[in-house]
């Protein structure tokens, strides 16, 4: 019989803070990365999720996690009262000794566990630059093929319909190769990442979504764009912040589904 494993919430944030450099990398005020809601502890099991929503909680409950990981934190609509679905929210959250520790630019741009690296690889792809900038750093990844465009889009279309979600996709034409790519998960297409994509010579765009005028434009610069889900593309980082948690305090984790299909 060994004991259940557990650890203290200020060793868990201090060793996802130290990996993701949390302090160093800049971000949108509303993301507050880091330990967004505290408990009594000590963490017995991790639920991992992309959003922090009434439905990821309860998830978390029914999990019997005490400890939630999120990529889209609890903070994004501002200051505003707990009142309504926010403090049920926040009423879930203490009544069932949940702490929230959430990470949005830090975990999409790291190399190991991030959001963009991981679909590269799950794509087949092989990073080579960074792509996106945001402030002082790139959010995105960038790099060489010689495949198929459709092949590739094929290859997301399995991982979109993997999170209940669909390929959407913009200029991908019979025989058409893929020789140089860009990938920004989630909202990843924009005017902004357009131009970028435009500038570095990429082909294909892959995202998890973006503006209606981005799928009129990207056809216009010879880009094709795979729209592969906010959703799906943001699945995978927070996955691997739930095993490097298992393999650094032995500490079990489930993946919380709460699919939107967007
Ligand atoms: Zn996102």
């Amino acid at each position: 019989m060994h004991a259940p494993a557990q650890a203290s919430l200020d060793d868990v944030a201090r060793h996802l803070d130290t990996v993701l450099r949390t302090s160093e990398v800049p971000d949108y005020p509303g993301a507050m990365n880091g330990v967004q809601v505290e408990h009594d502890g000590p963490v017995m099991r991790c639920a991992v999720a992309v959003d922090a929503s009434l439905q990821t909680i309860q998830g978390a409950i029914d999990a019997d996690a005490n400890l939630l990981i999120v990529h889209h934190g609890l903070f994004w609509a501002g200051a505003q009262p707990l009142r309504g679905r926010v403090y049920h929210r926040f009423h879930r959250l203490i009544a069932n000794d949940i702490a929230v520790y959430s990470s949005h630019l830090p975990l999409d741009l790291h190399p190991t566990f991030g959001n963009n690296a991981l679909l590269a690889r799950a794509l087949g792809l092989d990073p080579l630059e960074g792509f996106a900038r945001f402030q002082s750093i790139m959010v995105g990844v960038m790099g060489n093929s010689d495949i198929d465009t459709a092949t590739l889009a094929d290859r997301a279309d399995a991982i979109a319909r993997e999170e209940g979600g669909t390929l959407v996709s913009v200029g991908v034409s019979p025989g058409r190769r893929t020789r140089r790519w860009a990938i920004c998960t989630g909202a990843g297409a924009s005017s902004d990442t357009l131009r970028e994509a435009a500038a570095a010579g990429v082909d294909t765009l892959i995202v998890g979504e973006g503006a209606h005028h981005t799928g009129v434009e990207a056809p216009e610069l010879g880009i094709a764009v795979l729209y592969a889900g906010h959703y799906a593309t943001e699945t995978f980082g927070v996955r691997a912040l739930g095993a490097e948690l298992e393999r650094e305090f032995d500490l079990p984790w489930t993946f919380i589904a709460a699919p939107t299909g967007l």
